[in-house]
């Protein structure tokens, strides 16, 4: 695996493979095995993979995590190296965001509810980075996980808005055996919050399993979910919501193309899932 980390070593890794097609898995590290499903992806449908490492400052807000973010950069390596990477952009915030950088990129009307309602400019911070990171890259596809729905939709409507090199694909959401999500957040979590944890998922299993029965109330189908975090001990809920999955905006009826999503904390760990009824 190349390990590139400045722009002449990135452009002359696309010079020398440019006849490939190339598949691009933009994450911020901490590497477990959603991200490698992603990798996975990227292989196997392009003759090159490549991933870069990047926590960028502009998606955390002043009090979230982005100085205690978890960055086991040897580690990391070591996994991309193993599941076959070709190459891993590693770039610093200078050549990122260079001096005098002046330039963000809103999207409008999916960036506003849920997480872009309680994380102000976190959106922003993301459209931001993803289009400087497919602009340098110049991917034939990108990579990006369901489990961030609400990223990959406002990523998707970027791409095609701002007509940016690279098809844009989902990939759906790798959970532990007791359904938690995989998240690089979920370190921060001890014995009895990781037990608790598992709350959002078996919240939205609830949920869904009471759509299958014929519910469609999305008042009802949000307290069904409401109640599993409640009685398992998660109390700073940001939001439960029931969406329709393509616009995220709220829904009269739950049908097969809703989306139901959560965000919470769970200690200090603030964790989001999210369960498609379709
Ligand atoms: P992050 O490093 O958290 O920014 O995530 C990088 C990419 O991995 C994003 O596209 C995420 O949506 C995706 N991802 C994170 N967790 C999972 C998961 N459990 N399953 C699938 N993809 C994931």
């Amino acid at each position: 695996m190349e390990i590139l980390t400045d722009l002449n070593a990135l452009h002359d890794w696309k010079k020398r493979t440019s006849k490939d097609s190339r598949g691009f898995v933009p994450t911020m590290g901490a590497l477990h095995q959603g991200h490698l499903a992603l990798l996975a992806r990227a292989k196997a449908e392009n003759k090159r993979a490549v991933c870069s490492i990047f926590v960028n400052p502009s998606q955390f807000g002043p009090h979230e995590d982005f100085s205690s973010y978890p960055r086991p950069v040897e580690a990391d390596q070591k996994k991309l190296r193993e599941a076959g990477c070709d190459a891993l952009f590693y770039p610093t915030p200078e050549l990122i965001y260079p001096e005098n950088f002046q330039t963000t990129v809103a999207v409008e009307a999916v960036s506003k509810p849920l997480c872009g309602e309680k994380r102000p400019g976190h959106f922003q911070g993301v459209a931001t980075v993803v289009t400087i990171l497919l602009n340098l890259i110049q991917p034939n596809r990108a990579y990006f996980g369901l489990k961030d729905y609400q990223q990959f939709i406002l990523i998707k409507q970027m791409a095609a808005d701002l007509h940016l090199p690279g098809e844009i694909i989902g990939v759906k959401t790798v959970r532990e055996k007791d359904g938690l999500a995989l998240s690089s957040r979920n370190r921060y979590l001890d014995t009895l919050q990781r037990e608790r944890a598992v709350a959002l998922s078996l919240a939205l299993k609830e949920a869904k399993a009471a759509f299958s029965a014929g519910e469609r109330s999305p008042k009802v189908l949000e307290a069904i979910a409401l109640k599993r975090l409640k009685i398992s001990g998660i109390e700073k809920i940001d939001y439960v919501s029931l969406r329709d999955g393509r616009t995220l905006t709220p829904v009269d009826h739950a049908k097969t193309s809703s989306v139901m999503l959560i965000a919470a904390y769970v200690g200090k760990a603030r964790l989001i899932d999210n369960l498609s009824f379709g």
